[in-house]
């Protein structure tokens, strides 16, 4: 075992390594062989869309990258599971995150690693950007610190913005909830949900699922305090509004004969006698990296009524961001929209539930082995390899950003628009 991880290891630093070091490089999209080229490209051309702009401001979006161009930003945080480890250690997943943008939604990707955890000097640096970019991706930023520069930053930007670690999460999870609390015949607004964790992940899900339906009565939440009771004072506004109000709750009561339990923690905190006392058809998903807080294995052999989910690819039903943030952005971007709202949230969620429940084209069975993967307690969100994933999603959060009048641009031929993104 020790050795194969010494293995992996070694692999993942060679593919690092290899060649020009890093994973993504800056590709010119016009032509620039020739004298004539060059003229036009730089100097003396290249003043002519400087005047326009200079005009008229809206015009950089016709003259230059940024509609397709969005900032991958850390502060090196929280990364990963591996805490904060500062902005150069965290560039590599930046890079990573700019090649998945690449390859699902063709939207270009500058991660930008900022020497600051200062939140209000975090903030001051990156809306200095954002002349420079169409959209920004927050990305492995701790909390509580994350909440407040995200806030301030969509109150001050003209541009989408959105914290992965908190809303990608949350809608895809929200996606699977819907569809695993279909197949078990419950109704959002009726069942008990625990969430243990109460981080950036866990609040960004909480709200969600209460935007979906579910209600706050009917929360029970944990962090490494113990639950969230009315009686703590270092609760903020929005914990507040799913504190309980006895303190006597542990993980272990608040778990039996609930419907639906939520892990953001750490892993190896629910043993399967918890999962046990569950309601009858219980949800599980245990989403910490890279241990979940029960292993698949446990969960299914504890009960064979359950819908388990993970964030790990080895199993079924991986609650992945890739499902999420090339699509979001890509419909934001496309109708120039200035914002990522409630709605377009909500839209991504409702399509990423829709499309699990259509039949799935071969080339997702191929990739998995696999004959005939079908909605059901084994498959309730779709796969990242899924081809449908832009043409559904993009277009759903589109269509929302424009209803919502936060969009800057039309989009009226939605078939001509799949078409486009199908390319
Ligand atoms: P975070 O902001 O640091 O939040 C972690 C939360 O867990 C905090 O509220 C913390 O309590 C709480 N916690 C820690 N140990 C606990 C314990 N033993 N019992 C109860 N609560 C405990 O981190 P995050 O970004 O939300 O991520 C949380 C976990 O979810 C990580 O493992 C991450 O990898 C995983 N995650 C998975 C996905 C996915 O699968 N798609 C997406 C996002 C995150 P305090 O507030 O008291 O510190
Ligand atoms: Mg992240």
């Amino acid at each position: 075992m020790d050795k194969q991880k010494e293995l992996r290891r070694q692999q993942a630093l060679e593919y690092h390594a290899q060649g020009r070091p890093g994973k993504i490089e800056v590709v010119p999209t016009k032509e620039a062989k020739t004298q004539r080229d060059l003229s036009l490209a730089y100097s003396p051309g290249v003043a002519e869309p400087c005047k326009e702009i200079f005009n008229h401001k809206e015009d950089v979006y016709k003259y230059t990258a940024k509609g397709n161009l969005v900032a991958v930003i850390s502060n090196g945080t929280a990364v990963l599971g591996l805490g904060d480890i500062g902005p150069e250690a965290s560039k590599p997943v930046m890079e990573g995150k700019g090649v998945l943008f690449k390859i699902y939604a063709d939207i270009d990707v500058f991660d930008i690693e900022i020497n600051e955890k200062d939140p209000e000097k975090f903030v001051q640096i990156v809306k200095a950007l954002e002349p420079t970019f169409g959209g920004i991706n927050l990305e492995d930023i701790k909390a509580p610190e994350c909440f407040y520069i995200e806030k301030a930053l969509r109150e001050q930007l003209n541009i989408p913005i959105m914290h992965d670690d908190q809303h990608g999460t949350a809608i895809i999870s929200g996606a699977a909830l819907l569809n695993a609390l279909e197949i078990q015949q419950k109704k959002i607004e009726e069942v008990r949900l625990v969430i243990n964790g109460a981080g950036a992940a866990a609040m960004a899900c909480a709200q969600i699922y209460v935007a979906l339906g579910a209600k706050y009565e009917n929360f029970i939440m944990f962090d490494k305090d113990g639950v969230l009771h009315q009686g703590r004072t270092d609760l903020d506004a929005i914990k507040q509004k799913f504190a309980v109000k006895s303190s006597d709750w542990t993980l272990a009561t608040a778990m039996k004969d609930a419907d639906v339990m939520v892990g953001l923690s750490v892993g190896n905190v629910v043993t399967p006698a918890m999962i046990q006392s569950m309601a009858p058809k219980p949800v599980v998903f245990a989403m910490a990296n890279p241990e979940p807080e029960i292993t698949y294995e446990e969960a299914t052999a504890a009960r064979k009524d359950i819908i388990m989910a993970t964030g790990r690819s080895d199993y079924p039903n991986m609650v992945n961001n890739v499902l999420g943030f090339p699509y979001i952005f890509r419909g934001a971007l496309d109708v120039r929209s200035r914002q990522i709202n409630e709605a377009m949230k909500l839209a991504a969620v409702k399509a990423l539930a829709d499309l699990a429940k259509t039949p799935v084209p071969d080339i997702v069975n191929l990739a998995y082995n696999q004959k005939n993967i079908s909605f059901g307690p084994e498959y309730i969100i779709p796969k990242p390899v899924d081809p449908r994933l832009l043409a559904t999603v993009a277009p759903a959060v589109a269509k929302a950003a424009m209803e919502s009048g936060v969009a800057q641009e039309a989009i009226t031929d939605w078939e001509a628009y799949k078409v486009v993104l199908n390319k």
